[in-house]
């Protein structure tokens, strides 16, 4: 991947639309994941547990084939969080690339040819319903890793139960970022990308600012002067900050919701025109906190910015949706940091920081933002079953 590195970005950039930058820098993650599990393979190993009469030993095996089902906001990355682990532990995996994105996954199993055994990773293009929902139903396969919306993850899980296989679910989110009154207010009204980046396009984006009333007004004024500056235009320019999003279709899915809001936004709002489906970044305020714009995941360069008066009432508002999947608290305050961030119902926080995910820390959802863990060690256990052998003395 290293070696193609600049190959790889240069396609995951015309896969996806995203920025140049942006795609070299995934590439460059991506075989970090492989260098990580790698190295793991060392320590995946089992226990030996005395007990009356014998020994017990646990043995961690392989599970088998492993289905391994990708969205297409971040193709390679997602494709290596869920491959790397699998092989490190001695599976063998299908990998279901999304209908929109499957260029990179295939080129990458280009590159893997003559270096793993054949048979030892497999790609299978095609819609979601056909080639997804036969790999979910077929019986020679025991695991489903799957990224993508929660209602295709619902369907998953049921159609998983019926040959009982290993399922781990990564879905959807409408992740907060909760900015205190002592918060260093330059930072996090300069934390646009948080829910800009990749044009809004991530199970991440703090879709959801959440301000204390103090400090509301000023806030929403930075954070516009700081959403303005963000360039919008071809991803293979350099200073790009937000390309296209992925499809016509999902484009019209995106202004659908601004429209519903039935009121108009601070900035933005508007599909822009150019040679791909760009879309203007969008501030909203004055939405109810139990309105769609504020419950539902929009999944493109829109947010919301509502005030709160408490920490009880940020804490309430934050916990007040079907997801839990990431999110940001902004304070100076070392122990309303720790009370908040345990208080929050979310699968990865951030304390003055806009980053989401980390290589060596699990990550995965609370809620309906899924199920099970990827990344850290925690990812190996998803990939392995433990059998207990007693040997008596
Ligand atoms: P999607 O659910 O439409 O599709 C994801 C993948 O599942 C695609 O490969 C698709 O072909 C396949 N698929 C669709 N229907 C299927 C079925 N019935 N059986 C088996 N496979 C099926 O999602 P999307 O639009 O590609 O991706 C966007 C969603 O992914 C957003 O909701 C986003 O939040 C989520 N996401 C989550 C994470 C995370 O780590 N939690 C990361 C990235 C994206």
């Amino acid at each position: 991947m290293r070696e193609n590195a600049e190959e790889l970005a240069q396609l995951e950039c015309a896969n996806v639309g995203k920025p140049i930058g942006s795609a070299r820098g995934e590439i460059g993650y991506a075989a970090r994941v492989l260098d990580y599990y790698a190295g793991l393979t060392s320590t995946a190993r089992g226990e030996t547990v005395g007990l009356s009469g014998g020994l017990g030993l646990t043995l961690r095996e392989s599970l088998g084939v492993c289905g391994l089902i990708v969205p297409w906001n971040f193709p390679l990355v997602i494709t290596l969080w869920k491959l790397a682990p699998a092989l490190a532990m001695g599976n063998t995996a299908v990998i279901k690339p999304a209908e929109w994105t499957p260029l990179t996954v295939l080129r990458l199993a280009e590159l893997a040819k003559d270096i793993l055994p054949e048979g030892v990773l497999n790609v299978v293009t095609g819609t979601g319903a056909e080639a997804g929902a036969a790999l979910v139903a077929h019986p020679g396969v025991r695991k489903i890793s799957f990224t993508g919306s929660t209602t295709t993850g619902r369907a998953i899980m049921a159609s998983a139960a019926q040959t009982v296989k290993r399922v781990s679910l990564e879905l959807g989110g409408k992740s907060a970022s909760i900015v205190f009154a002592d918060a260093d207010l330059d930072k996090a009204a300069g934390s646009v990308m948080s829910v800009f980046d990749n044009t809004g396009q991530d199970c991440c984006a703090r879709s959801r600012y959440l301000v204390e009333k103090s400090i509301y007004a000023d806030f929403v004024e930075r954070f516009v002067e700081n959403s303005k500056k963000l360039i919008v235009g071809d991803p293979l320019a350099e200073g790009t900050d937000l390309g296209p999003l992925v499809a016509a279709a999902h484009r019209e899915r995106v202004h659908g919701f601004v429209e519903r809001a039935g009121i108009k936004p601070l900035i933005g709002g508007e599909k822009l025109d150019g040679p791909g489906c760009f879309y203007a970044p969008t501030v909203f305020t004055g939405i109810a906190p139990d309105a769609e714009l504020a419950q539902a995941e929009v999944f493109g360069p829109v947010v919301t910015i509502l005030p709160f008066s408490d920490e009880a009432e940020a804490i309430a508002l934050a916990n007040s949706t079907l997801y839990g999947l990431s999110g940001s608290l902004w304070t100076t305050d070392a122990a309303r940091a720790m009370r908040v961030a345990r208080a929050v119902r979310t699968g990865a926080l951030s304390v003055n920081s806009s980053s989401s995910v980390h290589l060596e820390l699990p990550f995965g959802g609370y809620g309906q933002s899924g199920l099970g863990r990827e990344l850290g060690p925690q990812a190996l256990d998803a990939y392995s079953e433990i059998k207990s052998v007693y040997w008596a003395e």
